[in-house]
């Protein structure tokens, strides 16, 4: 048998195993109405960094229904791809997202998986110490 949530007026919560059909039972507290709690959906609290081409409709009938809004920014996010792509050749076939492209990624494009550039990072290469080994300290 499923259990359920239920909470009543009090604000007393309390979970009953009952059968699916059984009727709200009243609260332990104050033998009052109790009303079923909805279970919540589990969220999967992802941030989407854009849709990489492998999702995207190959089509644009059938999709959600030909919802306007939809159909309209699937072909912005599209849009968006090309344009990149034609900036960065290299991403062309590259199905992973790209997550960012612009700042110091400009030149680069952030796909996912790819490894993130360190502040000052610049091109891969470490210049470290390059300019403080010859300062000497003002006396
Ligand atoms: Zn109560």
């Amino acid at each position: 048998m499923p259990i359920y949530d239920y909470r009543c007026g009090c604000g007393r919560r309390f979970e009953v195993i009952q059968p699916v059909a059984a009727a709200a039972p009243p609260c332990p507290d104050c033998g009052g109405d109790s009303a079923k709690v909805p279970s919540a959906p589990a969220l999967g609290g992802q941030a989407s960094a854009g849709r990489s081409r492998e999702f995207m409709p190959q089509t644009w009938r059938g999709t959600h229904d030909g919802s306007r809004e939809h159909v309209t920014e699937l072909r912005r996010e599209w849009a968006q791809r090309e344009r990149l792509e034609a900036k960065h050749p290299e991403l062309a076939g590259d199905t992973r997202p790209v997550l960012a492209h612009e700042g110091r990624y400009h030149a680069a494009p952030l796909r996912a998986g790819d490894p993130v550039l360190r502040p000052g990072g610049g091109h891969g290469h470490a210049h470290d110490g390059a300019a403080g080994a010859r300062d000497t300290p003002s006396t």
